[in-house]
């Protein structure tokens, strides 16, 4: 048989695959192919090498394994309460009960009073006495089955499968035979010098390790190996991707620092940059001067100053004759960007647009004419800088904000709003794990702002519980008396909209109450407003007109309100980490002392117990991302959703952070040597691509 066909033999033309268990398989588990069965791989192992005494049974044993004799049957109970009870004797002296409810006779029958036999099986426990429900029984004499090895696989099935005899077992034996049959025609994937480089073992081996490991050592090595390869095609693909990418779109060259810039970062910037803002504005300098196109990640914490960076970065751009736009994710955003790069701004010389859904006729006008004839260099907007009307002359920079909320195609539109693709810059305040960046944004470049300017005082965070809520309200009241604003924010989850709404009107009530006019003032803002209610009543707030804010969580990004100093958060257990972080980033933003409150239940999950202590314990973005991938797994973390790149076999970007340093490192050091990977060594490697049609340029890769 031919080598690349045997991985895609159809699952039925395997010995003990009729047509139907091959329909099970397809459905229920996606195997559609010898190669998929072989990469189903194991999912835990049982240790077969160990035996136990009947004595030494306790209820932490997952599984045990016991050499004893069969000294008796009896059938207890009877019609649907009968069952078939052995006894089980050991050589240390200890009697154990095995049971069956089902199969009874065929047990009965079969079974060899006065032999010895292997039994294992999952304990059980009445009256703090062990038996074995239906467990595993095979003669010792015939114990040595040609697929049984010392740490047995264990597969996921489900109840369909096992109907068709197809449960960890049945999967077992069909990938033995797989294996059996055709390790000869597996393929080495890694080229030869990382294998020896890394001393892994081969495929082939490895393959047959995770399955039927030999022992745990070799078990490990074929399990690292394996997240090796997962994690180093991965990289191969994204940094292979970038590289093409950079060859095919050159990107406009920003050959000087010019007047603006220097005049800025000289005369007007009105405080000293941190050496993070520093680090990110050379980083952006280099780039934009190497004539590549730039596609950088920045990501930064709440409050640790992107904004001034994006703005030196659209300075650099005008004093290269290019225009730039900043896009945020809503009107509320926009205006705030808008307003803070015109008060930095206010002493010089140049123009910032602003254009959003509610601009109007006139100035959206006068805004395209300038842009199109190049007066205007400076733009900020909403997704309304993506429509067809706006043209640039000469568009150099494009600055997104809060990346997750768009989408793929607003990106390319950008994108082609210029010959040469302008630069990018997007930035988050979403901080995620290093792992996760590396494989969600692996081809872009990332920069990190992992500073906060000096002076800021740490936020002070509180767990408290209901009956603390007396205080809590009476220390609002000192806050509030000392000048300063508060945000109440409410849960709202999907699943529960209604209950939750109730939860918010039910607060509001109160806070109301507790807080009465005309000597409070409380504004409230929700999903169920309309958008201009809710401006109207945020632009309230924002003025100091009102005293208290009860919100959902619709203020979660990015709204500036720095003489806001206290967070209460309610329900705070129903919150997601990088939420309540979020949320947290509200206060803190100007020189008072600032608090954040977070009120729960008694009744907390573990999970939420850990969340909320977190929260009190730390206030780096980094340190939270890094326990919440801890927490939830990749797949689950905001702005990860649908990102396929996740869908790891083996390897867990929250643990084999190692693993995936070397593998993207190797890759790199291959790359360097041979960026289009024509050497004879590096050839399986273009192999896979070609195989997997991966060198494809597409949008969605680009941001
Ligand atoms: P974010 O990264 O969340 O967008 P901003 O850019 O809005 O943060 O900055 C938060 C606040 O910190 C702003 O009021 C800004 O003027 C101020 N700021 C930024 N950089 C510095 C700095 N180096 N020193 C002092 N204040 C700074
Ligand atoms: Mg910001």
């Amino acid at each position: 048989m031919e080598r690349k066909s045997f991985f895609e033999t159809p699952i039925e033309y395997l010995k003990g695959v009729g047509p139907s268990k091959a329909e099970i398989l397809k459905k229920e588990l996606g195997i559609f192919t010898y190669g998929d069965l072989i990469y189903h791989y194991p999912f835990r192992y049982i240790d077969r090498t160990r035996f136990y005494r009947i004595s030494e049974i306790s209820p932490d044993l997952q599984y045990i394994q016991i050499k004893g004799v069969i000294t008796g049957t009896q059938l207890i109970g009877d019609a649907r309460k009968k069952r078939l009870v052995a006894t089980l004797a050991d050589d240390h002296g200890g009697h154990l009960e095995l049971v069956w409810f089902q199969g009874i006779k065929f047990v009965e029958k079969n079974i060899q009073i006065g032999r010895p036999y292997i039994v294992f099986g999952k304990p059980n426990f009445f009256n703090h006495k062990p038996n074995l429900p239906h467990p595993e029984l095979e003669l010792l004499s015939e114990s040595k089955k040609e697929f049984q090895t010392a740490l047995q696989p264990v597969y996921s099935s489900t109840e369909k499968l096992k109907l068709f005899f197809l449960d960890s077992k049945g999967l077992m034996k069909l990938i033995y035979t797989v294996l059996q049959q055709g390790a000869h025609f597996i393929d080495e994937t890694l080229p030869e010098e990382v294998l020896s480089q890394y001393k892994f073992m081969s495929k082939r081996e490895a393959l047959a390790q995770i399955h039927f490991p030999s022992d745990s050592r070799l078990l490990q090595r074929a399990q690292s190996r394996l997240k090796f390869e997962e994690l180093f095609l991965i990289q191969l693909r994204l940094l292979f991707n970038k590289q093409v990418k950079k060859r095919l779109y050159n990107g406009s060259t920003f050959s000087v620092v010019g007047e603006l810039f220097n005049s800025f970062y000289n005369h007007h910037l009105p405080f000293d940059l941190t050496t993070a803002q520093k680090k990110v504005v050379r980083e952006i300098r280099q780039d934009t001067y190497s004539g590549l196109q730039m596609n950088r990640l920045l990501q930064g914490d709440v409050g640790s100053g992107k904004t001034v960076v994006a703005l030196m970065t659209m300075l650099l751009a005008a004093d290269n004759g290019y225009q730039s736009c900043m896009m945020a994710p809503t009107e509320i955003l926009a205006v705030q960007h808008y307003h803070s790069l015109r008060g930095m701004l206010k002493n010089m010389n140049i123009e910032v647009g602003l254009l959003t859904g509610s601009t109007k006729k006139k100035e959206r006008t006068r805004l395209f004419e300038a842009l199109l004839s190049g007066e205007l260099k400076l733009l900020v907007g909403t997704h309304a800088l993506i429509e067809d009307g706006v043209q640039f002359q000469n568009l150099g920079m494009v600055i997104i904000d809060e990346q997750h909320r768009f989408g793929v195609e607003q990106r390319a539109k950008l994108w082609r709003k210029n010959n040469n693709p302008p630069h990018i810059l997007v930035m988050t305040a979403t901080p995620i794990p290093r792992t996760l960046a590396m494989t969600l944004y692996g081809d872009l470049d990332v920069s990190v702002i992992d500073e906060l300017p000096a002076g800021r005082k740490p936020i002070t965070t509180l767990h408290k519980f209901e009956n603390h809520r007396l205080r809590l309200f009476g220390f609002l009241k000192e806050e509030i008396a000392r000048g300063r604003q508060v945000y109440i924010v409410y849960p709202l989850i999907e699943e529960s909209e209604k209950l939750d709404y109730l939860d918010l009107m039910n607060g509001y009530e109160h806070i109301s109450n507790t807080f009465p006019a005309p000597q409070y003032r409380v504004s409230i803002v929700h999903g169920k407003m309309k958008a201009a209610e809710k401006d109207m009543e945020m632009e309230r707030f924002k003025n100091g007109e009102t005293h208290i804010m009860v919100a959902t969580t619709v203020i979660e990004v990015g709204v500036n309100v720095p003489n806001a100093s206290v967070m209460v958060i309610e329900n705070a257990e129903k919150f997601g980490l990088s939420q309540l972080h979020q949320l947290r980033g509200r206060v803190g933003r100007g020189a008072e002392q600032s608090y954040c409150i977070l009120m729960s239940s008694h009744k907390l999950s573990s999970e939420a117990k850990i969340r909320l202590d977190t929260m009190v314990q730390t206030n780096n973005g980094f340190e939270i991302s890094e326990v919440d991938l801890r927490l939830r797994g990749p797949g689950n973390l905001e702005g990860t959703q649908q990102s396929g790149v996740l869908d790891l076999k083996l390897a867990d970007l929250a643990k084999d952070q190692q693993i995936l340093i070397e593998a993207r490192s190797c890759v790199e050091r291959i790359l360097d040597e041979d960026p289009s990977l024509i050497m004879e060594k590096n050839k399986k490697l273009k192999y896979y691509f070609e195989n997997k049609g991966v060198s494809e340029i597409t949008w969605e890769k680009i941001s």
